[in-house]
């Protein structure tokens, strides 16, 4: 007998890459820096621990400080989540009484968050080739969310297309997951001065190599964020923890680190594109931390397997539209050197 609820037993839950807690593997799965946490950081957090006994700040205060300076915008139209999940969550939550409205190859937790909710929701395909047409988009009265650049494709849209889709219905909030953003796409930050109906949510997982830490964060107008922490505060107000907060205010500070490892993650991705589709596999163009690769000969499913064997992990999706694809997070040179040696050793197997 279960004690769950019959609405959640009927929920298949967002299912997350593989994280095996050995060493044995090369993880390529889940989009993670492949680079530590900045020696500041890693100070940061060590002198926080001394303070463990007290509840963290709910208000957030020093994090939103700093970040509010370096992003030109007010304190008040930023706010921090356990992971950019939760702020996700918080605004499935509380801003889609009408519903809401997203692609189908995306992001797994909008449809789980949305089922979750109980919400009316809509799922619409991309085109063959990946690419996202906004016009399905464009005249809904539910609540639009869009990762740009989308994952798992790596594609992403010009502020401008995107600015177009939310100055059209100002009364409808639109909401823009910036997860992969410091990557190479254009972030809609600096126009929530202009559209009261934006909300950009990004997180410090992929490129600020924090993904242990758990923090998102969510901006937007005053009155969007004002909302978004009554939510906070009619949950869990004490959501980010000391340590991540600690983290995360330090990891803003670094500029020069992040710089670095963020130039690292797209020249690595420049040229593992390049071996790649000079071993036969085809790609999307990637704007993100990682790339979208399918072989015109084999299987995603069989490709995942024999990299699994060699001890790489990568991702790959069981959903027909996708089935043939991998999803590889770029790491450090040496590590798409140990990947492309074993793709290459694979496809020698093979032929
Ligand atoms: C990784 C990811 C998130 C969640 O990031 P967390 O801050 O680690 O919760 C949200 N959206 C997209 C598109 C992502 O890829």
């Amino acid at each position: 007998m279960s004690f769950l609820n019959s609405s959640l037993a009927n929920l298949s839950p967002y299912v997350p890459g593989e994280q095996p807690q050995g060493k044995k593997f090369l993880k390529l799965n889940t989009n993670e820096s492949p680079f530590p946490p900045a020696p500041s950081v890693q100070q940061a957090v060590a002198a926080k621990v001394e303070n463990l006994q007290l509840y963290s700040d709910a208000t957030q205060t020093k994090l939103r400080e700093v970040f509010a300076k370096q992003a030109g915008i007010d304190k008040e139209e930023v706010m921090f989540g356990n992971g950019s999940d939760e702020l996700l969550a918080w605004a499935f939550m509380g801003f889609m009484e009408n519903g809401v409205i997203f692609p189908a190859i995306s992001y797994g937790f909008y449809e789980v968050y949305a089922k979750f909710y109980h919400l009316e929701y809509e799922m619409v395909p991309l085109a063959a080739d990946f690419s996202l047409s906004l016009a399905p988009y464009s005249g809904s009265d539910k609540v639009v969310v869009i990762a740009n650049p989308n994952a798992p494709t790596g594609l992403s849209l010009s502020a401008s297309k995107l600015l177009e889709l939310v100055a059209k219905k100002p009364e409808r909030l639109v909401i823009i997951d910036e997860a992969y953003v410091d990557f190479g796409g254009e972030s809609l930050l600096p126009y929530i001065h202009q559209y009261d109906n934006l909300l950009v949510l990004g997180t410090f997982s992929k490129s600020r190599q924090l993904a242990g830490g758990r923090v998102g964060y969510a901006v937007g107008n005053k009155g969007l964020i004002a909302a978004l922490n009554r939510v906070r505060f009619s949950f869990n107000p004490y959501n980010v923890n000391s340590l991540s907060l600690e983290a995360a205010t330090a990891a803003l500070a670094d500029q020069t680190y992040f710089e670095t490892c963020r130039k690292a993650i797209i020249k690595n991705r420049e040229s593992l594109q390049e071996e790649l589709r000079r071993l036969g596999f085809e790609t999307t163009d990637s704007k993100a931390n990682f790339v979208f690769v399918t072989h015109p000969k084999y299987s995603g499913k069989d490709l995942y397997q024999a990299l699994r064997e060699k001890n790489i992990l990568v991702r790959w999706f069981d959903k027909p539209e996708i089935t043939n694809y991998l999803r590889i997070t770029i790491g450090k040179q040496e590590q798409m050197t140990q990947l492309v040696a074993a793709l290459t050793e694979i496809l020698e197997e093979w032929t």
